[in-house]
């Protein structure tokens, strides 16, 4: 089936309209009308090609919220008319040992991300959510409820569980200090839910200005890392620190940080870093990881919570063809805190 969407052709060129083939509806399919679409910086990541794999055109968009207009025979969990969420992944192997985990982003024959990944029915590039419909297999869609606006919902799909996700897998508890490193996207997602959880959460950022909104949404105390002795009086505490910053940095200021057996987990730069220095490992037995998206049925878990405690994302809804002036926005850190884009206007 042909559906009308915005692509990029090109690493240079703007995300424009583009007319895709998406295959005809399987047996296993659910069918979705896009209405809203989250804008996550990987979504410039991709189109602009900074991770060097990116295969033109690429529909990018993979926070997608939408309501299901068709479902095939075999379809089981979902039926016409309901509202529903798509994130990062649309297939996996689904009996690997990390899928039998429910971790499968790490299917050990490889998960299919929403775009740019290999379309598994009718061969190709897979294309994302900046477009009028999507099919997606049964088993990767899931249930949004009509409790929450669907519009803040959107960047729960990957902002949101990809913030969830290492709080839950380190078991980030009440009372544990927990730094989130960066006010974007995933950021404040990482606040609300540490503030959710009973955490006292500190918000480290490089904007000075951002302090009163990080109150705003809930943190406790805002450490501005680019003040030495503001990060010397903090050296040592943290329990849990959450990483999104998205380029390439230095870890050890924020390694000094952590107390004794404390994490601090990377979310965001997906690319070299600086040198870590061994010995703030070591003393102290702490601890670097990293940690990418999150499985199904974590995210059904993560939207369940969130419409039970009301939490959504802080969104600013955008038209389709302003989606270029978005990007530069995003890049230069002026959003609160996520771009969505309203379908109907593509
Ligand atoms: P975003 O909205 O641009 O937020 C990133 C924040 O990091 C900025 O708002 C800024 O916050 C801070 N920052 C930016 N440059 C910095 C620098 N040079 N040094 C220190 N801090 C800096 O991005 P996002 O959508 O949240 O995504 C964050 C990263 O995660 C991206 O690289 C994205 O591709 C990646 N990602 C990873 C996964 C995964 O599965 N692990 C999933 C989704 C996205 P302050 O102004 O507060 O400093
Ligand atoms: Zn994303």
């Amino acid at each position: 089936m042909q559906v009308a969407a915005y692509a990029a052709k090109s690493p240079e060129s703007p995300v424009e309209p583009l007319e895709i083939t998406r295959r005809d509806l399987q047996p296993n399919d659910v069918l979705i009308d896009i209405t809203w679409c989250g804008v996550c910086h990987s979504d410039i990541h991709t189109a602009r090609n900074e991770w060097g794999r990116t295969k033109y055109p690429i529909v990018p968009g993979h926070e997608i919220i939408g309501k299901v207009s068709a479902v095939g025979a075999d379809v089981t969990k979902h039926k016409v008319g309901d509202t529903v969420g798509v994130g990062c992944l649309v297939d996996a192997c689904l009996s690997c040992g990390a899928c039998h985990d429910g971790d499968e982003q790490y299917c050990e024959k490889g998960s299919v991300g929403t775009y740019g990944g290999t379309e598994p029915v009718i061969g190709g590039v897979t294309q994302g959510g900046y477009s009028k419909q999507i099919l997606v297999r049964d088993e990767f869609v899931l249930k949004v409820s009509d409790k929450l606006n669907p519009a803040e919902v959107a960047p729960l799909l990957c902002a949101g569980i990809t913030s969830w996700s290492p709080l839950k897998h380190w078991n980030v508890k009440k009372g544990d200090k927990v730094g989130v490193i960066g006010l974007g996207g995933l950021g404040h997602m990482g606040v609300k839910f540490a503030v959710a959880m009973g955490c006292e959460v500190v918000m480290i950022t490089t904007s000075e200005e951002k302090g009163a909104d990080a109150k705003r949404l809930g943190a406790h105390d805002v450490l501005v890392s680019t003040d030495r002795e503001a990060m010397k009086a903090q050296r040592g505490s943290f329990d849990f620190l959450l990483n999104t910053v998205p380029v390439k940095h230095d870890l050890n200021p924020y390694l000094m940080l952590l107390a004794r057996n404390g994490t601090m987990v990377i979310v965001g730069a997906i690319e070299p870093l600086e040198p870590m220095h061994g010995g703030l490992l070591l003393s102290g037995r702490k601890r670097v990881a990293g940690s990418g998206i999150g499985g199904i049925a974590e995210t059904q878990e993560m939207l369940d919570f969130c419409a039970e405690h009301g939490v959504t994302s802080d969104v600013e809804v955008i038209a389709m063809k302003d989606i270029n002036a978005a990007y530069d926005r995003v890049v230069k850190g002026d959003v609160k805190y996520r771009f969505v884009i309203d379908m109907a206007t593509l």
